[in-house]
């Protein structure tokens, strides 16, 4: 992810209200006169004023997040294998070395460890959304939890945008997109992917998580059919065929995104760009690399996925009156 465009501290940023430390007229701009200790706004607390109710208080309004009764959780064993389990009370969680009761994780905090029948431990967590990602069933091939992040960011997503997302597959990248406040509209292809991603998502966030997904099976290369969309982003063999639907679709200054295993597709999608009103079209990919920090074996791991995918991002311009 290091673009030296976007690193380079010298470039004046293209949002002047960006609270962009390094840039006094962002600051100014942005009504702060220290960028760092911003001055409260005009209609925040001010001093010698009684405070606004506290609505919640971090010292005794603690939700409780022991382990409940229907949710899925991750145990992990010495050896660091990893098992997603669905709690169930009067449920068993059956190994080699014997078996763990349920009823014996239910109302445990996360981190607890735990003994199987045969003396085999177990640590148990909520599994994080990449735990999940690897974990849970699949339809189609997912994007990794290294693309997912990138693209949260190349796509600017935010709470509420408007996102159409193609296709879904698995779901992996819609959940991403959910749980970072997204609204997302998925075309999908096949109707057992979409069913399938409907199942991963509310699996890992509850229907709390699935309430602003909305999948339809259809075709995205015969159009969208939405307007003023935020975001569009693809994970499908030919996503220059939605170049023409994404110019429609996508309100101006609108984000869109495509994953790519092949960089000739990434290629056919840029050259589909030139000749349309997306603008600053860029391809990325992100290498991830492990290290080993063992006393005095500090080194690169040995093996990493040395290839998933390319990521392709342009915005919108206004369409010229
Ligand atoms: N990003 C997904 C994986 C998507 S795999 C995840 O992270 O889980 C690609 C998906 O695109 C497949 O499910 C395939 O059925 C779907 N697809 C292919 N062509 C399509 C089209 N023209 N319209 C809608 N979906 C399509």
């Amino acid at each position: 992810m290091s673009d030296p465009t976007t690193e380079d501290p010298t470039t004046t940023p293209m949002d002047p209200t960006s609270a962009n430390p390094t840039d006094p007229s962002a600051a100014t701009a942005a009504g702060a006169s220290d960028p760092i200790h911003p001055v409260e706004p005009a209609d925040g607390p001010v001093e010698g004023e009684a405070a606004p109710a506290v609505e919640v208080d971090v010292e005794t309004d603690v939700p409780d997040r022991t382990f409940r009764d229907g949710e899925q959780i991750l145990l992990i064993d010495r050896k660091k294998r990893r098992y997603l389990v669905t709690l169930e009370a009067g449920g068993e969680f059956h190994t080699h070395a014997g078996f763990v009761p349920h009823a014996s994780i239910i109302g445990s905090p996360e981190g607890a460890l735990l003994r199987s029948t045969r003396g085999a431990t177990f640590t148990a967590f909520r599994p994080t959304l990449s735990d999940f990602v690897l974990k849970m069933p699949r339809g189609a091939q997912v994007i990794y939890p290294k693309d997912l992040g990138p693209i949260l960011l190349l796509a600017d997503i935010f709470p509420g945008a408007r996102v159409l997302e193609s296709g879904v597959g698995s779901g992996a990248l819609s959940m991403t997109l959910l749980r970072a406040g997204a609204h997302v509209t998925g075309y999908e292809i096949r109707a057992d992917f979409a069913a399938r991603a409907v199942k991963n998502v509310t699996a890992f966030g509850g229907d709390e998580l699935a309430e602003h997904y909305d999948v339809q099976v259809r075709d995205v290369y015969e159009g969208i059919g939405l307007r003023h969309l935020d975001r569009i982003v693809l994970d499908l063999p030919e996503p220059w065929q939605v170049v023409p639907h994404a110019e429609e679709a996508l309100r101006p200054g609108g984000i869109m995104v495509a994953y790519t295993p092949a960089i000739t597709q990434a290629v056919q999608l840029r050259e589909r760009l030139v000749h349309s009103g997306f603008e600053l079209a860029e391809t990325i990919e992100v290498l991830h690399r492990g290290w080993n920090i063992d006393g005095l074996s500090v080194r690169p791991d040995h093996r990493m996925v040395a290839h998933t995918g390319f990521l392709t991002h342009a915005r919108l311009l206004p369409t010229p009156a």
